[in-house]
């Protein structure tokens, strides 16, 4: 089946790992052009050869990486000019990249207050800005916003993210409405509610654990039994990858300001 993605172009923030990288796997392999960015130089190369080894049969012309930090609005401006001059313009902007903070109340200090609003907000809001004269252009254009479930379901011990959370997904809601007849056919602006997938920042925590008794498949069990995910298991970064791929694509053409959850059914609320 095809997602109507062919020789469209999208850009994903932060595609040089985890959610981000099989996104960018799949956009390929629906015949779609991306570009996708990182802060990184060397993970982003490595990201390349790891596409171009896993898809031979795609032409290097039609993947771009961008080395750009989306909180710098200067370099965000810059990576949106190289894709526009490399592929022509933009059809699908998906805002993945970030990362969440493990703190509760008592050990959030104020800059990691400001740190997580800033990451949630202009994270998202920088590649808008400057996409938007090129989404405004497109017949099939779309905004795809990673979320996580903490915007509906807070945790104390991710405060300040939690708290985030829940901003980009009111803000979300109100681009979704202002958008919706933006330039030629309207911009669409979805997002995924993400529970736990495993990916960088899972590895990160696995290396950072002070019981080092286990391996990694029994610590993530451990994580999913502990927090009573009802599918018994995190999720894989591919399946998080799929729900983008949809909500990005003119597969979901009559939908916007809209969630699909990727969470286990982890999420109880109706
Ligand atoms: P990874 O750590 O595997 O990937 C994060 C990607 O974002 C990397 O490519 C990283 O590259 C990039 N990145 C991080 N900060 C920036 C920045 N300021 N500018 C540009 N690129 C950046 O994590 P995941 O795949 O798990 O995370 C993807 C998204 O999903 C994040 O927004 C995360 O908060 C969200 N999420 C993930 C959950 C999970 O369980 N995995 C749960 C809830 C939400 P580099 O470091 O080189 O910049």
């Amino acid at each position: 089946m095809s997602f109507g993605v062919e020789n469209r172009v999208a850009i994903v923030t932060g595609g040089s790992s985890g959610i981000g990288l099989e996104t960018v796997k799949l956009l390929l392999q629906g015949g779609a052009k991306v570009a996708w960015c990182g802060r990184n130089q060397a993970r982003l190369e490595a990201s390349l050869a790891e596409v171009k080894a896993a898809f031979p049969e795609v032409s290097s012309s039609d993947m771009l990486i961008v080395v750009a930090d989306v909180l710098d609005r200067h370099s965000v401006e810059m990576m949106i000019t190289k894709v526009v001059d490399h592929f022509g313009g933009i059809d699908f902007l998906i805002n993945n990249a970030g990362q969440g903070k493990v703190a509760t109340f008592e050990e959030t200090q104020d800059e990691d207050w400001l740190g997580e609003v800033t990451l949630k907000y202009f994270g998202v809001l920088n590649p808008i800005k400057a996409a938007l004269p090129y989404l405004e252009q497109s017949d099939v254009a779309s905004i795809t916003n990673v979320n996580s479930l903490l915007a509906l379901k807070p945790e104390r011990h991710m405060i300040a993210t939690s708290a985030a959370r829940a901003g980009l997904l009111n803000l979300s809601k109100t681009l979704a409405q202002e958008f919706a007849q933006r330039g030629v056919k309207g911009i669409r602006v979805n997002s995924i509610l993400i529970g736990m997938v495993e990916s960088g920042q899972w590895r990160r925590r696995y290396e950072d654990r002070s019981d080092r008794s286990k391996s990694w498949e029994e610590w993530i069990a451990g994580i999913a039994q502990e927090r009573g995910i009802p599918m018994g298991r995190l999720g894989k970064a591919e399946e998080a990858a799929r729900a983008l791929l949809f909500l990005a694509s003119p597969m979901s053409s009559y939908t916007t300001g809209s969630v699909i959850d990727v969470s286990g059914g982890f999420s109880r609320e109706i």
